[in-house]
């Protein structure tokens, strides 16, 4: 079936296994192509923990109510516009129900876990996490007849006019009906990182600092490979979703437990012992992922998050442990940071605190005043042993740049949709999402658009059958 398959699927995450799904089941014949080997199969999707959903009511493992207008208003807020409404309506209201027909395909959820993001209401979690969930997918995938290969990675599409004709992996060369681009973004590409990221103004070069939190396997070359052949771009390269994360994580597929999320209960110093933004600015959930990029724009790329022993107990605990001391100045010592000027930062910090009633669940009244930067909340003197020190370095977990859709998913070239080249998931989210981020969002597009682009493949395939007999 390798030949003339109606639907050719290019990735092996969420959105490939959402198209590859929902076209088999509507009785298309379909070919996945997952550049990892099975033991890594899943892309970035395979770290996730949640998918964002609107409901009006209570509805199974999530409460209270999320409605549209509430999660249309939570993206308008975190792209400051930067998204396109009929697609992102089309998203929040298909999020409603996609859950039903994720159960369907062997999918459980649980309830939001404590100390985590606080997202009981909006975020529906997955038992096991997304490697489960992708298990449960290539399970079904498997048995409704989806073929599926391993270690194929796509170099390039061949197009004629915007029309989909082969793809092209190493000197294979595989014809399909229609084709569903669901390749992720270009994050795991340390080159083109370096080149988008470029050098700043001390000689560095940034990306070089930087850890990929999911997959090696997302190299973006047939995002590269279409725009090149005209596809429409939507967002900026220089754009990408980072979290800070434990500096000892490895390179690539470090996940969410390198994540530290201790940040908005202590203070964040750089490599000179000085603080740089306003640590308790909002909710964790609303702000943890613009700390990658603060910390990039630091000497070395690396910052230390400081607590004392007042924050432990109320973050999820990290993987790794941090340096735990009984003094400041041995702390300074253990993170090898310059002694005077960090107790002076933090000497500074504890004096203009205006502590009222800590809680760490609301947008507190413990400030600061007349400092700068400010810490707005959730700020405490650190002056209780022992204390603890996390270095931290920029963890990219998704890139922005990506391929511009219409509404039926087809890529677009100079403004009119191709007939039969779709894609799906992060390779086109900046269509959703122009910039910033709200937890749960990646794994709704790609849940509701790789639906819709295994839907309009198989749409396309059928239709072309009709028009045949
Ligand atoms: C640590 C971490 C935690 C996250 N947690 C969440 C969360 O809880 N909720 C949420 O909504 N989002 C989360 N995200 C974001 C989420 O992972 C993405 O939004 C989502 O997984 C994107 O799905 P996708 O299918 O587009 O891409 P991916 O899942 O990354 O899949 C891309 C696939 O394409 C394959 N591929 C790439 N190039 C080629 C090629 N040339 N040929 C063949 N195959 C190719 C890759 O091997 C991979 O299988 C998280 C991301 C990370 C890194």
């Amino acid at each position: 079936m390798s030949k003339d398959c109606d639907v050719l699927v290019i990735g092996g995450g969420n959105a490939a296994l959402c198209a590859a799904l929902t076209a088999c089941e509507a009785g298309a014949s379909v070919l996945l192509l997952e550049a990892a080997p099975r033991e890594w199969r899943g892309g970035n999707s395979m770290h996730t923990r949640n998918i964002r959903c609107m409901h009006d009511a209570p509805q199974d493992v999530l409460t209270e109510a999320y409605p549209e207008e509430e999660f249309w208003q939570d993206l308008l807020k975190v792209t400051a516009g930067k998204t396109d409404e009929a697609m992102a309506r089309r998203v929040i209201r298909e999020s409603h129900h996609c859950r039903s027909w994720m159960r369907g395909h062997g999918v459980h959820f649980q309830p939001s876990l404590t100390g985590t993001l606080h997202l009981s209401r909006t975020n529906a979690f997955f038992m096991g996490g997304g490697k489960a969930l992708l298990n449960a997918y290539y399970r079904s995938a498997q048995a409704l007849g989806v073929q599926v290969r391993y270690g194929v990675s796509v170099d390039r599409l061949e197009l004629r006019d915007g029309h989909f004709v082969a793809a092209h992996a190493g000197s294979e060369r595989l014809t399909a009906r229609t084709c569903v681009v669901a390749s992720g973004g270009f994050e795991s590409n340390i080159v083109w990182l370096r080149e988008a990221w470029g050098r700043n103004t001390r000689g560095e070069w940034p990306a070089d600092g930087f850890a990929i939190r999911g997959t090696r396997f997302n190299q973006g070359v047939l995002l590269k490979d279409l725009l090149a052949q005209g596809a429409d771009a939507i967002g900026d390269a220089t754009q990408a979703h980072m979290v800070a994360i434990d500096a000892r994580a490895p390179l690539y597929d470090g996940g969410i437990c390198t994540r530290v999320d201790a940040v908005s209960l202590g203070i964040m110093v750089n490599r000179d012992g000085r603080r740089f933004y306003d640590e308790g600015e909002d909710f964790w959930p609303k702000r943890y992922a613009i700390w990658g990029r603060l910390v990039a724009l630091q000497p070395r790329q690396l910052a230390h998050c400081v607590i004392d022993a007042k924050a432990v107990g109320r973050f999820m605990p990290p993987v790794f442990a941090g340096e735990r001391a009984d003094t400041l100045s041995a702390l300074a010592h253990q993170l090898d940071l310059p002694e005077a000027e960090f107790l002076q930062t933090v000497a500074e910090f504890n004096a203009a605190c205006r502590v009222g009633h800590f809680d760490h669940a609301v947008l507190d009244d413990c400030h600061t005043e007349g400092l700068q930067p400010a810490k707005s909340h959730w700020a405490r003197p650190i002056t209780t042993p022992p204390f603890y020190g996390y270095t931290l370095k920029p963890g990219v977990t998704f890139t922005y740049l990506g391929l511009k859709v219409d509404m039926n998913s087809a890529v677009q070239f100079g403004g009119l949709p191709s007939p039969n080249l779709f894609a799906a998931g992060e390779v086109m989210a900046g269509n959703v999402l122009g910039q910033g981020y709200t937890a749960g969002v990646g794994m709704t597009i790609g849940t509701v658009f790789g639906r819709i682009a295994g839907a309009s493949a198989a749409a396309r395939c059928v239709g072309d059958r009709r028009a045949a007999a």
